[in-house]
């Protein structure tokens, strides 16, 4: 059985759910053939409709600075195009239960907005009550769509089963409970031989809350999904070829990577490649499920990239280049304490306390630099670092990173990979002794030029 994830843009309207029925229809079709050994299936995971989320998350932000007009009229323009798209289901006995349920899931949200808007303070848990509806909505659709199309589906709300950490925004699944919630909600529509429609990104605490797994997050439900599930295979949908071997926003002449190891995948996703998630393939991982990125503008004629433990050989040292802006460095200075003992735990510890995740390393006599993402604690982390050490901070950074398991073989790819970007300044240079990676660390402003010189050295084609 298999789990299929679509994305923002594969949800977006009519046309785009139009071609997700004919995607889940090829897959229903394949799984009830007289051969096949499990006729379950597939499980559908879908994103919120494009750009719902952000929407959604700048209702929550407009109405905690009191914005109450900009916020209702936000959800004005969304109920709207829920409707609008819900008109996907036009004639089906369904529709008027969805409809209900989107004025419903508005005025909840409605009311929300009104009272962040008297209390002038957006938590954590609120946004995720906000941000989740993005995607209740949309899988909610995708059911009846599906149903009315003549493929029985069945909506699964992705709270009864996506069990998770109390941490709002960057909630985690907990295995075993999300386990047993996904047996005993999913596996009887299964038995039915109706396909499970739920929303990824959305789950809930132990107690019921409502949470969110992050931004991109819906990768990673469909990966806990196939995990609980033993799927055969976990398929992205998304609105590219598959991986590429660089950003396509930042470079034109991209390839498709045709096959991916589970190390590469998540060295990309971790240092930037937005096509899937960073954690998606943990849990695939732990299961040895192969993950398949697939686009689902065109399913005939793309073979997507494949994801598996091991992949053929192939002659290039790098697989693809991952690269992502926004990035502080943080120089962490000390004569007197660097070489005393601890003095290394003591830095991460303070990282640690503050929650927040470090990227990259590099280390001196005197001096250590990380980089991070989320600077929402550094103010409050600075303050702890100052207490041993000087502490500086530099903002608008961006990170390079050049993957392949190739790389171990090619002892001097450093080499050529610091000769490709001769003349612009690096700020730390990054390689772990598994050499799955050659991470640079540099200035924004550079990330372009940078980013184009070292694909055109390995992935240029030869004059
Ligand atoms: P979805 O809504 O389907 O989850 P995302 O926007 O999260 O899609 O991810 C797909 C996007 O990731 C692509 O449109 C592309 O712009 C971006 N991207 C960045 N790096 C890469 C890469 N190396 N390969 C493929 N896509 C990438
Ligand atoms: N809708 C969520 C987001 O935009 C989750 C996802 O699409 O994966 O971040
Ligand atoms: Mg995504």
């Amino acid at each position: 059985m298999i789990v299929m994830k679509f994305g923002g843009t594969s949800v977006a309207d009519r046309s785009a759910i139009e071609r997700l029925i004919a995607i889940v229809r090829a897959a229903r079709q394949a799984a009830i053939q007289p051969e096949a050994t499990d006729w379950r299936g597939p499980v559908v995971v879908v994103s919120a409709l494009g750009g719902v989320t952000d929407r959604l998350l700048s209702v929550a932000a407009d109405a905690g600075s009191g914005n109450i007009s900009a916020a209702s009229d936000t959800l004005r323009s969304l109920r709207d195009r829920h409707l609008e798209v819900a008109g996907i289901l036009e004639a089906s006995d369904e529709r008027p239960a969805v409809e209900a349920f989107i004025h419903e899931q508005f005025n909840e949200l409605e009311r929300l907005a009104g009272a962040l808007s008297v209390l002038r303070d957006v938590t954590p848990r609120w946004l995720d009550a906000i941000a989740a509806t993005g995607e209740l909505l949309s899988s909610r659709i995708v059911a009846a769509a599906l149903t009315a199309h003549g493929l029985p589906a069945a909506w699964v709300d992705a709270r009864q089963v996506m069990v998770t950490s109390d941490d709002h925004g960057a909630a985690v699944p907990l295995m075993k409970e999300t386990a047993a919630a996904v047996s005993s909600v999913v596996d009887p529509v299964l038995a039915e031989r109706r396909v499970p429609v739920v929303g990824g990104f959305v789950g809930a605490n132990t107690a019921g809350v409502t949470t969110t797994l992050g931004r991109g997050g819906s990768d990673y439900s469909a990966a806990v999904i196939g995990a609980c599930l033993g799927a055969s295979e976990i398929q992205i949908w998304t609105d590219v070829d598959g991986m590429l071997t660089a950003d396509p926003r930042v470079i034109s002449d991209v390839q498709v990577v045709p096959h991916l190891s589970f190390g590469e995948a998540s060295e990309l996703a971790y240092f930037g490649a937005k096509v899937l998630h960073p954690a998606t393939i943990l849990p695939a991982v732990a299961q040895n499920i192969p993950v398949r990125i697939l686009n689902s503008r065109r399913p005939n004629d793309s073979v997507g990239t494949l994801i598996t433990r091991e992949r053929p050989t192939s002659d290039r040292p790098v697989t693809a280049v991952a690269s992502k802006k926004n990035v502080t460095v943080v120089d962490i200075t000390s004569t007197r304490m660097l070489m005393a003992h601890g003095f290394l735990a003591r830095i991460f510890q303070v990282f640690e306390q503050h929650r927040t995740s470090v990227d990259v390393v590099t280390t001196s006599e005197v001096s250590v630099s990380v980089t991070i993402d989320d600077t929402r604690r550094l103010p409050e982390i600075s303050a702890a670092l100052r207490e041993v050490a000087d502490v500086t901070r530099e903002d608008r950074m961006a990170i390079i990173s050049a993957v392949g398991d190739g790389l171990q073989r090619d002892p001097s790819f450093v080499c050529d990979l610091l000769q490709a970007v001769r003349g612009i300044p690096i700020r730390m240079v990054s390689q772990a002794a598994a050499r799955r990676n050659v991470t640079l660390v540099l200035r924004e402003s550079d990330l372009e030029p940078a980013l184009v010189r070292i694909h055109e050295r390995f992935f240029g084609v030869p004059a």
